[in-house]
């Protein structure tokens, strides 16, 4: 290679660098951090302020332990408007089961509106549209639900949010409850099944970068046995395990639901009691 040609290729390397960060941006990004309350004040505190925007995460548990509470929970606390310290955003909720059930968002809706008039009043009283904004009908309206009942379907409505979401700015959180369903039924080339899921989840995260909201993916639960007992873990095995920044395994201890903090780069691993009541998720 020539003097000038090999300058020319660094030259070139280094308008690759154009779009390079350094640690300091990032720190401060990470300081502005924007997160979704779980309505569990113990859980919001071992994640450093609930579920984070930008990222993510995954959540795990046996049936009945409440991820799709906590799903639905995270679709109203989203909407939680800016003037009572919430992120005013909307919505997607991707129902791969059929487990979204509309009067429990309703219900859910009002407990979350009922906990702002009582906690945040002072804070509302400048706030004109308050009226309009705070109607559990009006935090419906902002659910944007799709309901998924195959793989193909579930791949092609994850291609079909990126024109969604140019459309619709506001959305700040994608639940997708579960992301495993159809893949654990009806596909049985496994390696291609990882493929797949893990590409979904790269265009998931890019989602999340790009429109700084959260991704949080509800997966099912599988025994494993390891060295002569069976242990709980989440479906699809290890390698899809590295497609999420964050997750947190809901549990059973006792008659007590408890959450954990199973794999975070930033967070210590904690864990915190929660509880489902007729409001939704709390303390
Ligand atoms: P998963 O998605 O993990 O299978 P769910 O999120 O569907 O579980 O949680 C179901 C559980 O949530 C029920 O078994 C019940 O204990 C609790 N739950 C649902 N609705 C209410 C309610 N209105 N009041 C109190 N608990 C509720």
């Amino acid at each position: 290679m020539s003097e000038t040609s090999r300058f020319r290729s660094l030259e070139g390397g280094h308008g690759a660098l154009k779009g390079a960060q350094t640690a300091w941006d990032m720190l401060s990004e990470e300081q502005m951090q924007k997160h979704i309350t779980t309505g569990c004040e113990e859980l919001d505190a071992i994640l450093g302020g609930g579920i984070h925007c930008k990222e993510v995460t995954e959540v795990g548990g046996v049936p009945g332990i409440g991820k799709t509470q906590l799903g639905i929970q995270l679709a109203v606390n989203v909407q939680i408007p800016v003037e009572c310290g919430g992120l005013g955003g909307k919505a997607i909720y991707i129902d791969t089961e059929g487990s979204f059930m509309v009067e429990r968002a309703h219900q859910i809706a009002e407990g979350c509106i009922s906990d702002l008039l009582d906690n945040t009043a002072h804070r509302l009283k400048d706030f004109p549209a308050c009226p309009e904004i705070l109607q559990p009908n009006s935090f419906l309206a902002n659910i944007f639900y799709f309901r998924i009942c195959s793989y193909t379907e579930q791949i092609a409505t994850i291609n079909y949010l990126e024109k969604f979401l140019e459309e619709q700015k506001d959305v700040k959180i994608i639940v997708v409850d579960s992301i495993t369903f159809h893949f654990r039924q009806d596909f049985d080339d496994l390696a291609l099944r990882t493929r797949v899921l893990g590409g979904m989840s790269l265009k998931l995260m890019r989602f999340a970068k790009k429109y700084s909201l959260a991704v949080v993916l509800l997966n099912q639960v599988t025994t494993k046995f390891v060295e002569g007992s069976f242990h709980l873990t989440l479906a699809l095995g290890d390698t899809w395990s590295h497609a999420c920044t964050n997750r947190i395994i809901l549990y059973w201890n006792g008659n007590d639901r408890h959450a954990y903090i199973d794999k975070s780069p930033s967070l210590r691993s904690a864990t915190a009691p929660f509880l489902i009541t007729g409001k939704g998720i709390r303390n």
